[in-house]
């Protein structure tokens, strides 16, 4: 199933995303991952793409092919062209097509100084086009509400995203914002602009200071004053401010689905008993 087609039925579409284990956890650990995302039946899942080399991104295509052919739930593949040549991602794309996976996060990717780039794509929007013309594939790219690091300013990026859009993406995936004001500025921009494809809004429940710290610094998002009064309360607490950051991202996605989002990209950090939390607390608001 091609993940497009699971828009406009009326209903909220819910997804999460993996990544594949560090080399310092046993692979098997995803498994348990799994069982329980399966649980709460999201629409579909996805697998993030490292960027140590195609090699390594063998386990983004066997835990793609795991999700699909184990778990019976759609699954989509990230895809990136700093770590992938042609060549890589002709090889990814026909084993991927052997394994029944239809569809695939198309990104740039992010330097790592480790590992020298794929030049073959330089853009997004390139790998996004080539795909498509292979035909077999469900695409979908990122898109950012407080626009991209790199970004001069929001009128290229959104002109950017067209251009992504109009090279075939079908359905986009926002990064992470704390502000859904942010999210719906964002969403009138982009459809004055004439994207008009499905947009999830990513979300990451806040379970630890550091680490949303790191992922702001990586990724240039804002902490509104709600969210700063959380940590500065919480932070040295785990309990109260896992809670709190729980309660939070209910909070955000619950008035983004009163605001008419048409799907919510839960960043699940591997951690199934948020997600479930999270999932349980919104499994009628998500209906209506
Ligand atoms: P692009 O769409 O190529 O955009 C990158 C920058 O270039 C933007 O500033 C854009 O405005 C600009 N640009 C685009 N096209 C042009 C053009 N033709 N000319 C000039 N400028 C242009 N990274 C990973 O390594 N692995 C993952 O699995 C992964 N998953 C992600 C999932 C989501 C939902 C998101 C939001 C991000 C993810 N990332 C991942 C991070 C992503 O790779 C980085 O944010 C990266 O910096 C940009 O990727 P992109 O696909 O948005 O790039």
């Amino acid at each position: 199933m091609k993940l497009c087609e699971l828009f406009g039925q009326g209903r909220t579409v819910f997804s999460c995303e993996v990544f594949p284990p560090k080399k310092t956890a046993p692979v098997d650990s995803i498994y348990q991952t799994l069982d329980g995302l399966k649980d709460i039946r999201p629409d579909f899942i996805s697998v993030t793409f490292g960027a140590g080399g195609s090699q390594v991104n063998q386990t983004t295509r066997e835990i793609a092919a795991l999700i699909e052919n184990q778990y019976h739930i759609p699954a989509m593949a990230h895809l990136t062209c700093v770590a992938a040549g042609k060549e890589d991602v002709d090889r990814l794309l026909s084993e991927l097509k052997e394994d029944g996976v239809e569809n695939i996060l198309a990104l740039r990717g992010d330097v790592n100084p480790a590992y020298p780039p794929k030049t073959d794509f330089k853009y997004a929007g390139e790998l996004v086009r080539y795909i498509r013309e292979q035909g077999d594939f469900g695409v979908s790219a990122a898109c950012y509400p407080e626009g991209h690091l790199e970004s001069p300013d929001p009128v290229s990026d959104i002109r950017h995203l067209k251009e992504k859009v109009d090279a075939g993406a079908q359905h986009l995936v926002s990064q992470l914002f704390f502000d859904n004001d942010d999210f719906f500025r964002f969403l009138e921009r982009v459809r004055i602009a004439g994207i008009n494809v499905p947009i999830e809004a990513g979300i990451m429940p806040v379970l630890s200071e550091s680490s949303i710290q790191r992922m702001v610094s990586m990724c240039g998002a804002s902490l509104p004053s709600k969210l700063t009064r959380i940590l500065a309360r919480y932070g040295d607490h785990p309990e109260a401010l896992r809670e709190a950051g729980i309660a939070y991202a209910i909070d955000q996605i619950s008035d983004l689905i009163a605001g008419g989002v048409e799907g919510i990209h839960l960043y699940t950090m591997n951690n199934p008993d948020v997600a479930k939390q999270i999932a349980g607390s919104i499994a009628s608001i998500r209906k209506v």
